[in-house]
């Protein structure tokens, strides 16, 4: 068997903003024996998980289901619509929108990269200057990340695709929505998206190892002309056996039995249950780390991300230290600060599989830990977010 060095009683918190915490019921599903991908019980399975992953996309079009990580989301998105040396315009929100970017230079793409300072969501302003600059419509794809998960900031989509349209422009909008799908409200259909990407590692509350690509109509339109090399990410073969319930390849079959059963535990709750949930859980880690006297990352309240909290560390205090004390003591993994923000801030995930109790631990873990660890902070941190719980409870209750 394989053994993991978690300590051995309760459950290690694995408070990272992906991979999160798979609940139990996904675990068993998964748990099922893994069958013939070309039989009559895998089409019926096919075709459920097609037809409800729409519903968490918000979506009436296809989406592809992949094996892969995100990442091969992103390359699918871009090489099923642009051709070599196509201009793409993104924006630099942070660690992830900087890997997207790698990417598409990588694919043979001439990629603007639109500075941010890792701080702010999409500056759309900007955005929309670019695209009326460009009266010979060169850029053919406008590709922003919804919630930057090295940050916790998240950017209007609604606005991108206005600013889009405004410049009467006919650049495909493309949205990584890796970390907000499922947990963030997102509407793939209602917001004008052509390509949304995600994956299944975060707020679908399932291993890593699926990948989605949710099309527009002039999405797969593009794809009909696009250029750049592809073959394991065709939409077409994929578009032409998804319609019966099967993949062109062998699919990774379990990891399907856990996302019909992670889709049902959705909607079952209901979207905007899941939504609010999030927000609550939010805005109780912000009045934590507001009590603590520690800075929120993201300078813009009306970007704040309800599925993660950067914490930025006060100077002198090493972020990675501070975690690992919490992970040696109380059996926490909490997310680290990627790239530029290395050493600097630490990531409170607050989605999937989650409830009050778990924030309640989840908080208690960072507050312990910054007395150990000797970080300067005032007490207090947890009780201000168990006021704001209780209150949200009581409204609930009152309702
Ligand atoms: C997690 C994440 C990714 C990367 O996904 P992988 O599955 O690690 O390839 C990309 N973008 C965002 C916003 C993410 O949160």
């Amino acid at each position: 068997m394989l053994k993991l060095t978690h300590k051995s009683r309760g459950r290690h918190f694995l408070q990272i903003p992906g991979p999160t915490n798979v609940p139990d019921r996904v675990l068993k599903a998964i748990d099922n024996p893994t069958i013939d991908h070309r039989g009559p019980e895998f089409q019926t399975i096919g075709k459920k998980v097609l037809s409800d992953i729409r519903k968490i996309f918000q979506t009436e079009g296809p989406v592809i289901i992949y094996g892969a990580s995100g990442t091969g989301a992103w390359e699918a998105a871009l090489v099923n619509t642009l051709s070599p040396g196509d201009k793409v315009l993104m924006y630099e929100t942070g660690h992830f929108a900087t890997l997207w970017k790698r990417l598409s230079e990588r694919m043979g793409l001439d990629t603007e990269f639109l500075p941010g300072d890792w701080r702010h969501g999409v500056d759309v302003a900007q955005i929309a200057a670019r695209l009326e600059q460009d009266s010979k419509h060169q850029i053919k794809a406008v590709c922003v990340v919804h919630n930057e998960t090295s940050t916790g900031v998240t950017s209007d989509i609604v606005a991108v695709r206005r600013a889009i349209d405004h410049a009467r422009h006919p650049a495909l909008l493309m949205v990584d929505a890796i970390s907000s799908l499922a947990s963030t409200d997102y509407r793939h259909d209602e917001w004008g998206v052509d390509v949304s990407v995600s994956g299944s590692q975060k707020g679908l509350m399932l291993p890593p190892g699926l990948a989605f690509n949710a099309l527009s109509k002039k999405a797969l339109a593009a794809s009909k002309s696009a250029k750049l090399p592809k073959s394991y990410w065709t939409w077409d073969d994929m578009l032409e056996s998804n319609k019966n319930g099967f993949w062109p390849y062998t699919p990774p079959t379990n990891l399907l039995y856990g996302l019909s059963e992670a889709c049902d535990m959705l909607l079952e709750e209901g979207l905007a249950n899941v939504f609010a949930r999030h927000e609550h859980y939010a805005e109780a880690t912000r009045r934590a780390v507001r009590a603590w006297g520690l800075e929120i990352l993201c300078a813009d309240p009306a970007s704040y991300s309800s599925t993660l909290t950067a914490v930025l560390m006060p100077p002198g205090h090493d972020a990675d230290k501070f975690r690992k004390i919490v992970l040696d003591n109380f059996d926490m993994s909490l997310g680290t600060g990627l790239a530029k923000l290395a050493g600097k801030v630490f990531r409170i995930g607050h989605l999937g599989d989650f409830n009050e109790l778990t924030l309640m631990g989840t908080l208690a873990g960072v507050e312990m830990g910054l007395a150990l660890a000797g970080v300067p902070h005032q007490p207090g941190g947890v009780s201000a977010a168990m006021d704001y719980l209780v209150g949200v409870a009581g409204k609930r209750n009152a309702a």
